[in-house]
């Protein structure tokens, strides 16, 4: 029992409170109250949840889940899946399919036989692919630096004409299609990635890690138009779902490229659409693994599809109150529109010349986080340091951004005049 209080005092302390409403660097999800007690109940019943023997119970729960998960996308239930620990093991999931898909193409075994003697596999996307992919990609033995990416301006968004000539030529390609990049919050044309996918024979992994959400609400649900077409897509629990840490999904289309692709030399077992005895372990990259469907069941059962929608829009409500606040203010900038939860700016009084700005706010995300008021940080976007908080926790309030836009006034002030 010490060790327990010593672990409480001491990190109640030094824990960084990423999952408080204030929290808005990077995109880190909060934990609503069902997911994080449904956490602890997963620790409680410590269920070895890699196969059906183990626990018939954590594995029921994971078939339920990613039925869920699917209809709360638009996915259609023929779709195979399987929980993995993040959007980073979901893209690993993902891709190694895709992978497999294309050296069959080439006659090739990859899960027997490796990817001696393979020409190198073409993966095409937007700039707006994540780190997360590449490196998927360099796990997978094809290297980060595969990706060719097709942009038609200094955010990365995706030359659609370009990448069409490049799959004229290319054989057999993987296509990486971006449903919510982390500095703008902009979206791929998952419609027209499809399309070319099809028309040109190509496989579509689709990186929705939080941007799939936005498939919950009418307002949103254009964003990701198309995802319903894609060979494999990946996605996080803990990011817009709300449930702690680690939280991942990963669906591919035809079900039966995710037991090729992972399943052991002695399991060359292939679960059927609705087969109960699905050994899980078999389907992703883990073998032991804990009962991770548990706080999504939780969530999704306790707020519903309805409750989570309202949890979406609310994100989306407020980083366009956001919006109107930088709008207003003579000092602020906003430098992307706003999608989903991503505010893309910076710090720009009257009179600080262009060529100080980078410096400036690079100084002002150091302060903030010092501070300790609100948490954001700074990226570079289109060349240039910004802020880019994401309003993605179930906690946040108007009260909590209207806070986040003027304590980087003041501390920008107070920056400019102390200069
Ligand atoms: C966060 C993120 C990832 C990686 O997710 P993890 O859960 O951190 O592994 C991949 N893609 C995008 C677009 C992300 O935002």
């Amino acid at each position: 029992m010490t060790a327990i209080a010593d672990l409480l005092r001491i990190g109640t302390r030094a824990a960084t409170h990423s999952s408080g409403p204030r929290f808005f660097h990077f995109v880190v999800g909060g934990a609503t109250p069902a997911a994080q007690a449904a956490d602890w109940v997963t620790s409680l019943l410590d269920q070895a949840s890699g196969l059906w023997l183990t626990s018939p119970f954590a594995t029921r729960a994971e078939t339920v889940v990613l039925r869920w998960l699917k209809e709360l996308f638009g996915l259609p239930a023929t779709y195979g899946g399987v929980l993995t620990p993040s959007a980073t093991f979901a893209n690993l999931t993902g891709l190694a399919c895709a992978r497999f898909w294309w050296a069959e193409r080439h006659g090739v075994d990859v899960t027997a036989d490796g990817l001696a003697g393979l020409p190198r596999m073409p993966v095409f996307s937007s700039g707006y692919v994540h780190p997360s992919s590449r490196k998927a990609l360099q796990l997978l033995g094809l290297g980060r630096d595969a990706v060719r990416t097709f942009t038609r301006d200094d955010a990365g968004r995706l030359d659609v004409a370009a990448l069409d000539d490049a799959l004229a030529g290319s054989g057999p390609a993987v296509l990486i299609g971006n449903a919510g990049e982390v500095n703008g919050g902009d979206y791929d044309p998952l419609d027209e990635l499809a399309d070319l996918a099809e028309r040109h024979g190509a496989w579509l992994h689709v990186d929705g890690a939080f941007g799939l959400f936005a498939a919950l609400s009418p307002r949103t649900a254009g964003l990701v138009r198309g995802v319903e077409r894609a060979d494999s897509v990946a996605a996080d629990g803990h990011k817009w779902l709300n449930v702690p840490y680690e939280s991942g999904v990963a669906f591919v289309r035809d079900r039966s490229f995710l037991g090729r692709a992972f399943g052991g030399w002695n399991a060359p077992y292939l679960p059927e659409p609705d087969d109960e005895f699905v050994n899980y372990n078999n389907l992703g990259p883990e073998s032991s693994r804990r009962a991770r469907a548990l706080p999504i069941w939780a969530t999704l059962r306790a707020y519903g599809r309805e409750g989570h929608r309202a949890m979406v829009e609310r994100h989306q409500d407020l980083a366009l109150r956001l919006g109107r606040r930088i709008a207003e203010a003579p000092d602020l900038e906003l430098l992307a529109p706003i999608t989903v939860f991503i505010v893309c700016f910076r710090y720009r009084p009257p009179g600080v010349p262009e060529a100080d700005l980078d410096a400036l706010n690079r100084r002002l995300g150091e302060e903030l986080v010092e501070d300790g008021r609100v948490y954001a940080g700074t990226t570079v976007y289109r060349g240039m340091v910004a802020l880019r908080p994401a309003i993605v926790n179930w906690r946040t309030t108007e009260e909590d951004v209207d806070l986040l836009a003027s304590v980087v006034r003041e501390i920008g002030a107070r920056l400019v005049t102390t200069a």
